[in-house]
């Protein structure tokens, strides 16, 4: 069965036959993607599974991932940070290693295609050697609904040089003089990430990693990134300790792209203070199964960023049928209808309160898990992403 067919298991009737028809309106043309990290975070989740979708289809599709110094990559997360509305000291050097490292990645890469779809801020600069003859898109995964200006402006000069800009939420949008679209990010329910699982592999997969399976688990799969807030989620587990003897076990790598992942995990160790209920895993790049086999041993999944873009961490636990609690940020708020896929939660003792219910109440765990579970399949899945794409490239000639 090729793949198409396979999607036709699980995804809603008719979605495959629509895809058909638009791939035929930009048969033949060449995708590029470009973004900064080949494993690690949402964006590169994404292109995993994107990226043969679109050559299944019958598109050409190619993907690159910019290259970089360390100081490069400081410098980006920094920029991440303030165009999430976190100040930072942003110095005229930082720009400029910013603008060389892009020129340098511009001359190392072909940048020659129908459609050069540029991911978030780090390559948003490669648009300064543009061919032409191409569209170019810039699609943003962050929130930068209330950015540092100084950041913003910056960047902003990069983007209204594109053809158009597409963010994850409408509250995202920016005044800008290009067209802007909101694509709405999705999972893909045949990756290792959301597949299903047998329970002998299942336990096997559990087993390998050394987690016991006594007591109802509470999990946070994360980066270890302040936005993420993994100290708030210590603490909400701790006030629901009190009532219910729980697991929390807080899984997270890092990104390639992310040079604060080690601090935040040392601060992370410190709040635990060696509770033998809370188990830290730090897990490489590629345990996808591992994810999955964690995310379905959930009792409850919770994501308690503080600010987000979208979240697929959530639309992963909600495909495996699991109540989400998660922070009021970004595409989370979209995912979570609360009190009916999920609750979002605004401080640490909202989240331990939601935890205690769910506790108290398996009913509404099975309900909201299967709510959540079609929530998804209509909403969030990967091929109602190809759509919005290739509708796009469409419309954009
Ligand atoms: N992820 C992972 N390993 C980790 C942490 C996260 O594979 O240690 C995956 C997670 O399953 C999800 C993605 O990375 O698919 C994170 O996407 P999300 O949108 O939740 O957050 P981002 O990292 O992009 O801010």
């Amino acid at each position: 069965m090729n793949r198409l067919e396979a999607y036709k298991e699980v995804v809603p009737p008719g979605t495959i036959e629509f895809l058909m028809l638009l791939a035929e309106k930009v048969r033949g043309k060449r995708i590029l993607e470009i973004n900064s990290t080949q494993v690690g975070g949402g964006v590169a989740e994404m292109l995993q599974s994107l990226v043969p979708l679109f050559r299944e289809i019958g598109l050409e599709c190619a993907w690159e991932v910019i290259t970089g110094t360390e100081e490069f990559f400081n410098v980006t997360k920094s920029f991440h940070n303030a165009l999430q509305g976190r100040e930072q000291n942003i110095s005229p050097q930082m720009l400029q290693t910013y603008l060389e490292i892009n020129r340098e990645n511009a001359g190392r890469l072909s940048l020659d295609a129908d459609y050069v779809i540029i991911h978030d801020p780090q390559p948003a600069a490669l648009i300064e050697n543009r061919k032409s003859g191409g569209k170019w898109i810039w699609r943003c995964h962050i929130d930068i609904s209330s950015p540092q200006l100084k950041a913003w402006n910056f960047l902003r000069q990069f983007v209204v040089k594109y053809d158009t800009a597409i963010f994850s939420l409408p509250g995202f949008a920016r005044k800008l003089p290009i067209p802007q679209f909101l694509i709405y990010p999705s999972i893909d329910p045949l990756s290792d990430k959301n597949r299903e699982l047998s329970s002998e592999e299942q336990s096997r997969i559990l087993g390998k990693l050394n987690i016991p399976l006594d007591k109802p688990i509470l999990l946070q799969v994360s980066r270890f990134d302040r936005f993420k807030d993994p100290l708030g989620v210590i603490q909400a587990y701790r006030l629901a300790k009190k009532h219910h003897d729980v697991r929390l076990i807080l899984a997270g790598g890092s990104a390639t792209d992310d040079p604060e992942g080690e601090v935040v995990l040392s601060e992370v160790r410190t709040a635990a203070q060696n509770d033998p209920d809370i188990i830290i895993l730090m897990l490489p790049p590629d345990a996808h199964l591992e994810i999955n086999a964690l995310q379905r041993a959930a009792t409850i999944v919770l994501q308690k960023s503080l600010k987000e873009g979208f979240g697929l961490t959530v639309t992963e636990a909600m495909w495996k049928g699991k109540p989400v609690i998660g922070g009021f940020a970004g595409g989370i708020t979209v995912q979570l209808v609360y009190g009916v896929t999920g609750f979002s939660v605004y401080s640490v003792e909202g989240a331990a309160l939601r935890i205690h219910s769910l506790l108290d109440n398996p009913a509404l765990r099975t309900k909201m898990g299967e709510d959540a579970r079609e929530y998804v399949r209509r909403n969030f899945l990967i091929t109602r992403n190809l759509g919005n794409y290739l509708a796009l490239m469409a419309y954009l000639g």
